[in-house]
């Protein structure tokens, strides 16, 4: 089948739909090319949470702030539940060394215009009840939110659909040509689709659409295990997570007495409640391929670390595990921008633990970059050339 369309979005995660998404609502036309099932990438196999807390202070938390800001509006824009929920988040603090480390990143947070506090035992006990004894303080931020990722993408691929998208499953990109001021894009199955703009938004795959044409785009895959509880009335007021988990991401001299096993399996630990009422308890970062299996003794230390936290957890049963890989690059953020030496290629990936939280404000920038509106310049240091 041979197509013409304005533009072709390799992937079809949370990051492909939301740009097309954006690019159909301002007149393009676009197709999805995914290599499986809609959203069977990363973006099924993670956390739901819009974590404000986690952000490196600088663009990643201005973005991730004015992603929420746009979440705000998006069940109605997109005219369904999508289990967006603004609860608030604590960070738990077990002791001096953290307080101090936490005390410093919070107040870069606060010189970036984020609301955020540290709070005394007091506070903490009053919000989680269940909270281990022994621990020290905790931060709050009334900012943390969450969204249901299924029934985000959901949402997004209907819309796209009712705006004329077309979306093809089970057709990995094959080829990649440029032909003159103009793209063409090979699928299986005999697809070939004739565009002005390409947009890479593979995930964790990234890189093997950048070899099509022979440009390294550094992205690889970051595991991750969760597991899920079953259903349960809220243990706390907030979604919580510890100095290990902004350890595990920012900063490992926070855990310095980690075991060698936690340190491999890159151990943090985000407690979330989905909108359905399971527990999400993640989730390990781990250098491990493509290998998407989860396994006994990294989820029974996922465990063991929740019953510390929580001891409450001791009486609450497991439903599933799952893994996931996040896409993720050497220096932690994401490659959003135009590919120099090839107009009209774009890449929107690498978002690594932040894809879900970033995606609104990626996909609205990404479709604005490729029709050539506003002004971008604030994207230069997420662009691929900082790899050259
Ligand atoms: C354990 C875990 C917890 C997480 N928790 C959170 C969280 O709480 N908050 C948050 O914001 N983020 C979280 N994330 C990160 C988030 O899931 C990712 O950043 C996000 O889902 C990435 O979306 P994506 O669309 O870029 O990638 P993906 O969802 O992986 O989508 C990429 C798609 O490209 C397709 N593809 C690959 N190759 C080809 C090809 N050749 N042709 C066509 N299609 C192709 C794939 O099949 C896939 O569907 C978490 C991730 C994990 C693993």
């Amino acid at each position: 089948m041979n197509l013409k369309k304005d533009v072709c979005v390799i992937g079809g995660g949370v990051m492909g739909l939301a740009t097309a998404y954006y690019l159909l609502k301002a007149g393009k036309t676009v197709a999805i090319l995914e290599k499986a099932e809609i959203g069977s990438g990363a973006s099924s196999s993670c956390d739901d949470m819009i974590l404000l807390q986690s952000k490196k202070p600088g663009i990643a938390l201005t973005l991730a702030m004015e992603s929420l800001e746009m979440y705000r509006g998006l069940p109605d824009e997109l005219d369904t539940d999508i289990g967006f929920l603004s609860l608030g988040g604590m960070v738990i603090i077990e002791d001096e060394k953290q307080l101090k480390i936490m005390e410093d990143f919070v107040k870069q947070q606060i010189s970036y215009g984020l609301d955020v506090e540290i709070v005394g035992r007091k506070t903490l006990f009053k919000k989680q009840p269940h909270v281990a004894p022994y621990m020290k303080a905790s931060t709050y931020s009334s900012a943390d939110s969450q969204v249901n990722p299924l029934m985000l993408m959901r949402a997004f691929l209907h819309n796209g659909l009712k705006m004329g998208m077309e979306v093809f499953r089970y057709t990995p990109v094959k080829e990649l040509n440029q032909k003159g001021d103009h793209w063409e894009v090979k699928g299986e199955n005999d697809l070939s689709v004739e565009c002005d703009s390409v947009v890479i938004a593979a995930g964790a795959w990234s890189a093997q659409i950048g070899k099509l044409i022979g440009i390294d785009i550094p992205i690889k895959p970051i595991k991750g295990q969760i597991a899920v509880t079953e259903q349960i009335a809220p243990i706390g007021e907030t979604n919580c997570w510890t100095a290990a988990y902004i350890a595990s991401k920012h900063d490992p001299s926070i855990m310095p007495d980690r075991s060698e096993y936690d340190k491999e399996i890159g151990l943090g630990f985000a407690f979330s409640r989905a909108s359905e009422g399971n527990y999400l308890i993640g989730s390990t970062r781990e250098n491990a391929g493509f290998d998407k299996t989860t396994n006994f003794k990294a989820i029974s230390r996922m465990l063991e670390q929740t019953r510390k936290y929580f001891p409450i957890m001791n009486e609450v049963n497991i439903i599933r595990t799952m893994a996931g890989f996040r896409p993720g690059t050497k220096d932690g953020s994401p490659i959003i921008g135009p590919v120099d030496g090839f107009p009209g290629l774009f890449i929107a990936a690498g978002h690594e633990g932040d894809g879900i939280a970033l995606s609104p404000i990626t996909g609205k920038s990404v479709s604005e970059m490729v029709r050539g509106v506003g002004n971008h310049k604030r994207f230069d240091e997420l662009n691929l050339r900082r790899f050259s």
